[in-house]
């Protein structure tokens, strides 16, 4: 149970009898979850996020534009014993990420986990890539993980505890079709290793994952987009991967379960790729 709400640090001494370290956390008589949020938490990788830290113990609000696909995995969280909120909203819209981070509070309670996962491909070539294309992957990869954290760091920071976990990707070192989407998962970690810089003194740890190939919706779509059956991109990219499997979303769930949780919190300003090898 990694999410449950536990007291910060005690002072060295007695406590019933026991000797304390001055290390030693302990939990909290009242068993009051943490609060996670996960943008793009309606399918895919995000989907696997949600529930993982949903069974660590976390009130999860799931947010997406899929207002409706949003909801049906809260109320999948809450048919399993979990606590979920669903909330449509535009992690690239200002006033929306606003309203967003209000109503978590509101329902659920500060915030003290955020997972800015949101995601979208606009692949193309440099010279045939539109303005759009580019503006679009930026908005929502950069703009929106900028405009989450800022909306949020305010609930850590005056709680002294946070933890803040960034989807990059395994394209921030280059991909062919990809200058817009491996500009901003590049910029994802220098923002992650900025945050660490900025937020550890107030108990907040900022780190990226950066995942390689992972069987989602995305990949589904990219492999139709190049006109290849996705079993095919799939055995493609396996052939590629030294595990010899591609990744699934719980592989990505199982590493930001590990940066969510207390034991973590003298891990902070990392990007760990999570692709079934190393990477360049
Ligand atoms: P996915 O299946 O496409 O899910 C992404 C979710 O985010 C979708 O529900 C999407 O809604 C939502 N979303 C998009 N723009 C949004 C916005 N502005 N505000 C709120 N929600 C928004 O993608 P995934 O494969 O799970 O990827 C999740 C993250 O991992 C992304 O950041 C992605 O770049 C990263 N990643 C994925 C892979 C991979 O192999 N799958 C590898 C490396 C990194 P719509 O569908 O309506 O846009």
């Amino acid at each position: 149970m990694q999410c449950r709400v536990f007291q910060t640090y005690r002072p060295v001494g007695m406590m019933n009898g026991f000797h304390m370290l001055d290390d030693e956390r302990i939990p909290m008589t009242s068993t009051t979850a943490r609060v996670a949020i996960v943008t793009g938490g309606a399918r895919g990788i995000g989907e696997a996020i949600a529930r993982r830290l949903a069974a660590d113990g976390c009130a999860v609000a799931v947010v997406d534009l899929r207002e409706q696909q949003a909801a049906e995995t809260a109320q999948s969280i809450r048919d399993d014993g979990g606590t979920a909120i669903a909330i449509g909203a535009d992690v690239s819209d200002e006033a929306a990420v606003a309203a967003c981070v209000a109503r978590v509070a509101d329902a659920l309670g500060a915030p003290a986990i955020l997972v800015n996962n949101a995601g979208i491909l606009r692949d193309n070539l440099l010279f045939k890539m539109t303005s759009d294309d580019w503006d679009q992957v930026l908005d929502v990869h950069l703009r929106g993980a900028f405009l989450m954290t800022r909306a949020v760091q305010k609930h850590m920071v005056d709680a002294g505890w946070g933890r803040v976990v960034n989807l990059s990707s395994t394209s921030a070192l280059g991909n062919r079709g990809q200058v817009n989407y491996s500009a901003a998962k590049a910029g994802i970690q220098g923002f992650t290793k900025t945050l660490a810089i900025e937020l550890g003194r107030f108990g907040i740890t900022a780190n990226a994952i950066a995942p390689g190939f992972i069987e989602t919706d995305m990949t589904r779509e990219t492999a139709a987009r190049v006109g290849v059956s996705f079993e095919d991109f799939v055995a493609g990219a396996i052939a590629q991967i030294p595990v010899g499997r591609a990744g699934a979303p719980a592989d990505i769930a199982a590493a930001a379960s590990f940066f969510c949780a207390e034991g973590a919190g003298f891990t902070s300003g990392q990007v760990l790729y999570v692709a079934g090898g190393p990477t360049a």
